[in-house]
Order: C-alpha cells, then structure tokens, then sequence
C-alpha cells in the first residue's frame, strides 16, 4: 500500500502523522483586522491551521495582507483559501494561501470546461508548493453525478474519485480529500466507500474528516464527535474540523478531545452495553461518551446502552445522561425524539448574526418532532448543502432571508424580522393541507 502525505508548509497530514487539528474563520476576509484577531485567536488556541472565505479576487489580496500580518506576529499557521464555484479566484489562490479548498466540479457547468480549469489550477499549484483539498459535500453534487448515483454516499465517492484520478494524470500527489455531510451516517458511509477505493487502488491520501453543518451546543458536539471518532477508530482521517455554529475558536476542544480520545485508545466499555464516563466537564463528558457510544449505535451493533458518569466528581442526575442519550440516539439517527436541525458554522460570507437567530429558531421550532430545519448562513452554498431538509431559513444579506420547502424556494427577500414568523406560519399551513 502507497501512503500519501500532504505537506502544507511544514504541517504533515496523512498516515503516521499525528491528527491536525484546524477550523476556519467566519469573519469578513476584507476586514483585516477582524481576521487577523480571529486567526490570532484560533492560533492560540491550537489550530494548526487556518481557513478563510475566499470569494473573489478581491478576497486573495485580502488573504495576502493577512498572511503578512500574521507572519509580522510571528504567526506562521498556514492559511487555507475556502473556494466556491469561483475557479479563477482558486487559480489567484493558488500561489498565495498555503492550501486550497475546492469541490473542482463547481469551477464551471461544463465538465470539460472545469478539468480544464482544474488542471491549470493543479499547476499553478505546483509551482508554489501549495496543498490542495478536494472537498465533495453532501448536497453539492453536480447534475452529472446526481443523475447517475443520486444524492448519495457512492455519488460523493465516485465524484471524488475522478479527481483524484485527475491529480494521478498530472501527477500531483499533495491533496486532501474529504465527503462531508450533516447526516452523521451518510458522512460515515461515504469516508468508509472512499478508504476502500483507495484501498482497492493501492494508495492511500489524507483525509480531512467532519460532520458539516453540525448546528451548535450539545447536539453540534455529540453529532460531530460520534461522527469522527468511529472514523478515526478504524484509520480514516488524518485531520479534523468541528464545524459549530458558534464562534470558531470553541471548534478546537472539541477537535482536540476527540483526537487525544483515539490517539489514547480510552475504552470506558464496564461491560456489554454498559458504559462510564467521568470528566472534567460536561462538554468533555459528552465528547468522551460520544466517542466511547457513537461508533457501535451508528454501526447497529448495539440498539442502547446504560451510561452513569460524573463531571468534576459530582455524580451525574438521570435527567443529564438521559438527554445525552436522546441527543446520541437523535444524533445517529437510532431514535428520533426532537426536531433535528442543520446549520452551517457561517463564515466570511455570512451577513447576519446566524448564532443568534439559529438559537431563535431552535427555541420557536423545538416542539416539531422528526422535521428537519436548516438554518444557513449565505444563498451561495446554504440551499445546496442543507441537503434533504424539509425546510431552509437561508440568509441573504442585507436583512434579508429566503425560506424553502425542501429544496424550493417558496418566499424569497422577506424581512430577517419576520422570518421565523413566516417559517413557523409555512410550517403549519402545509400540515394543514
Ligand atoms: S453555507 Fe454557511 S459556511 Fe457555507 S459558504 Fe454559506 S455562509 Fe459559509
């Protein structure tokens, strides 16, 4: 077996290198200020590297300014360019951030139009020793893949697969991939089929591992450690990505946990099913379950599980362990008891405070059992990657938002302040039809 390693200016991920932890911005790239703070802030606390919204042209001088900055703090993180759509921005990039994030099928409609694209971009790349992570999320795939796979684990599989077939032709071997979903089981089908093809193929690249869109609190933490901890369990996944909607720099205890978690291979396993957890914290005892329960409820080889477990060594009350096991039964899709939400971490192309009115949502909206509501932060990317929810709350800017049945955009540009009234009114009109 060939093992590949991405090299981003020093940072190593791959097999044998241990997990790097990382997250992203969600401030305005163009506020430099803001986002040298930010990934100041995200250093700090440990991200080994930095991602940044890169929309445009505009954006990669931004970027520039940025790295300069930092490097002038002694900051030396490498910075990741986040690319949607826009494949002359991810060729400006190119030779300016230290890794690029991109999904090659949405650099043009036409196929052969975007392999053009993608292999000037690879070169472009090469000359400047920049990394690449070809990032397939669940809800982003072309009409070419869908039609033929559908919105599937194997349709994100295959879409990958012939770009790093791709990469293979042109010879360059310092990628990451990842397949992210919000559906804990389909992003863990979908890592599973890709280490086997690679596997089947003899050669091995980085993963880059995470649950997308995981919403924030309690249930951002359980969906987002079961998920990535039964991945890394088994070998997949070589670095990780909390995506919280909550500011960034709580993303890295989390990433952090559920890395020392498998890389100590802990086990609280007393016995068949029954299970203990005691730690500092509530937010660490939930990671830890999340990790030690997750992988056999996702795997069906367990249906339930018995957990006691103190934080701080006070005794947990049953009223704390049975909503963490409502939230891991929620989060693995094992037992539907709440209303289940998506909502994207936001990031510089996010114009409205998503921290706050998803909060508002989640309080308006907790009573609709077994519907699915996302809450996303921007119409470039919200209403692709909220997958199969039955409705989207998706920002617009400038105050305003567009809500969606499924994947239909059914009242667009209505004021931010009326929106959860509108969504809640659409909610009860169709259950009355
Ligand atoms: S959906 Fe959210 S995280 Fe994704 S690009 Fe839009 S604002 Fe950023």
């Amino acid at each position: 077996m060939k093992y590949i390693s991405a090299d981003i200016k020093g940072v190593k991920i791959g097999h044998g290198h241990p997990c790097v932890i990382q997250s992203m911005c969600n401030v305005d790239t163009n506020d430099i200020d803001s986002a040298v703070s930010q990934c100041r802030a995200l250093h700090d606390a440990g991200s080994q590297l930095i991602r940044l919204t890169t929309q445009g042209l505009r954006e990669v001088e931004s970027l520039k300014q940025i790295k300069t900055r930092l490097h002038s703090l002694g900051i030396s993180t490498p910075l990741v360019a986040d690319i949607h759509f826009n494949s002359d921005a991810a060729l400006a990039a190119a030779s300016v951030a230290d890794k690029v994030r991109i999904n090659p099928g949405n650099f043009h409609r036409d196929h052969e139009q975007a392999c053009i694209q993608f292999r000037k971009f690879l070169k472009i790349c090469r000359d400047n020793d920049t990394a690449v992570r070809i990032g397939i999320n669940h809800g982003s795939l072309g009409a070419r893949i869908t039609e033929k796979y559908g919105n599937t684990p194997e349709g994100m599989m295959e879409a990958i697969w012939e770009w790093v077939g791709m990469c293979q032709e042109e010879h360059f071997e310092n990628i990451v991939l990842s397949l992210k979903a919000s559906s804990v089981p389909v992003m863990v089908k979908a890592y599973r089929l890709l280490y086997r093809r690679m596997t089947e193929n003899g050669v091995i690249y980085p993963l880059h591992v995470g649950v997308t869109e995981a919403g924030n609190g309690d249930m951002g933490r359980i969906k987002s450690a079961a998920g990535t901890a039964t991945l890394l369990r088994e070998g997949i996944g070589d670095t990780i990505r909390i995506s919280l909607t909550e500011n960034p720099v709580k993303e890295i205890p989390v990433a952090a946990r559920v890395a020392a978690y498998i890389a100590e291979g802990r086990n609280p396993l007393l016995k068949d099913g029954t299970f203990r957890v005691d730690a500092s914290t509530w937010e660490d005892f939930i990671i830890d379950a999340a990790c030690a329960i997750g992988p056999s409820l996702l795997d069906r080889t367990a249906d339930d599980f018995t957990l006691s477990g103190s934080v701080n060594g006070k005794e947990l009350s049953e009223e704390k362990i049975n909503s963490f096991k409502n939230d891991i039964m929620q989060a693995t899709k094992r037992r539907i008891t709440q209303c289940e939400y998506i909502a994207c971490p936001s990031c510089g192309r996010t114009l409205y405070d998503i921290e706050t009115v998803f909060s508002e949502v989640k309080r308006r909206t907790s009573q609709l059992k077994g519907l699915t509501i996302a809450v996303m932060g921007c119409i470039v990317n919200g209403p692709g990657e909220m997958a199969d929810a039955d409705y989207g709350y998706v920002g617009e800017g400038h105050g305003k938002v567009t809500l969606y049945r499924g994947k239909e955009a059914v009242l667009r540009s209505i004021p931010q302040t009326e929106a959860i009234d509108k969504l809640l009114a659409l909610i009860e009109s169709d259950k009355n039809k």
